[in-house]
């Protein structure tokens, strides 16, 4: 195996995770393992931006983990921790905030979001949230971040800032990223209009049970045009039909997408096949997880071990920062 480099990726403490966070960012971590160093951080400091309380934060990280440790990301190999766990992530945020203009920050559409989202808590996290994402990447000298076209932007900003840091300190201590833009497929909640949030309550949770599975898969919108078993349906609009394209065999794929059109196959039987390979893509992943979960101290070691081992990289970066501004 040539290795590539070293990648960083972060993502907030959402709790259990649904099968939008697996195709758009899980599925991604555990590939990238074959050909990177990959440091993944649950990053509980940018859930305080918008959190109106934090009585579930342990728990939501603890279960984010477990999907991530079943779904493949390996301690053995890559470095899994909590954001918090590193608290030099702070002190170099305060220090790349100096060089980040304001007006820059304040003129972001994600800022501008969050503002219409929660107008009564418009805190300074808000705005130096890339300044944060910023140092998560370059604390551990990644050279490498996944992401998708619409997060492409925001990982020119953290170049931008890194180029202005090593430019006012004359250093060239803190590395550029590179993005490494993945196609991420849109998935739609079982409305099949939104994308797929735990918030909508449109989602369904990797680990559900079969049956669990099965009810919100028989809930999920199909053509809806299509009105009755008799009626010819078009696969090309309906979520079930995309969801089949990623979990079905390709038999079953070309058989749907024909019968659909011609009232062979309704959508009853259709989601029902859907349901069930869903169930056997997912039985391994609820084994692992069934085996983590009885074991949490296990898992809270490995976000430990997985904190100290990046507590390291983060105190050899922050001497040479520091060296850098010319702190005494
Ligand atoms: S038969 Fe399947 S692909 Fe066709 S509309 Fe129904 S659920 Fe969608």
């Amino acid at each position: 195996m040539i290795n590539k480099g070293r990648v960083f990726s972060g993502a907030r403490p959402t709790g259990r995770q649904h099968l939008g966070n697996y195709l758009g960012a899980v599925q991604n971590y555990v590939a990238l393992q074959n050909d990177y160093d990959c440091i993944y951080s649950i990053v509980d400091l940018h859930a305080l931006t918008t959190l109106e309380t934090t009585l579930d934060l342990k728990q939501n990280t603890l279960e984010m983990a477990l999907d991530w440790l079943a779904a493949g990301i390996d301690p053995e190999r890559s470095i899994i921790f909590i954001q918090s766990h590193v608290p030099e992530v702070a002190e170099l945020h305060t220090i790349l905030s100096m060089v980040t203009p304001l007006g820059k920050l304040t003129e972001l559409p994600t800022f501008k979001d969050k503002i219409r989202e929660q107008p009564n808590n418009i805190n300074y996290g808000l705005v130096g949230y890339p300044v944060l994402m910023t140092a998560d990447i370059v604390l551990y000298k990644a050279n490498v971040v996944p992401v998708g076209v619409d997060q492409a932007p925001h990982l020119e900003f953290a170049r931008e800032i890194v180029r202005s840091f090593n430019f006012r300190y004359g250093t060239d201590v803190l590395i550029e990223p590179e993005m490494k833009v993945t196609k991420i497929p849109k998935v739609l909640g079982i409305d099949g209009q939104k994308k797929m949030s735990k918030s909508l309550n449109n989602h369904i949770e990797l680990a559900a049970t079969p049956e669990e599975t099965q009810k919100r898969v028989m809930m999920m919108v199909t053509d809806p045009a299509r009105k009755l078993r008799s009626d010819p349906g078009d696969p090309d609009v309906c979520n079930v039909y995309t969801m089949h394209e990623i979990f079905s065999k390709l038999e079953e794929v070309e058989m749907i997408n024909r019968e659909c059109r011609i009232a062979g196959i309704g959508c009853v039987d259709c989601k029902k096949i859907f349901a069930k390979n869903l169930n056997d893509h997912l039985a391994p992943f609820r084994e692992r997880r069934a085996k983590f979960s009885q074991k949490p101290q296990e898992v809270l070691d490995i976000l430990y071990e997985g904190g100290k081992r990046a507590r390291k990289i983060a105190e050899g970066t922050m001497r040479e920062v520091r060296n850098a501004v010319g702190f005494p």
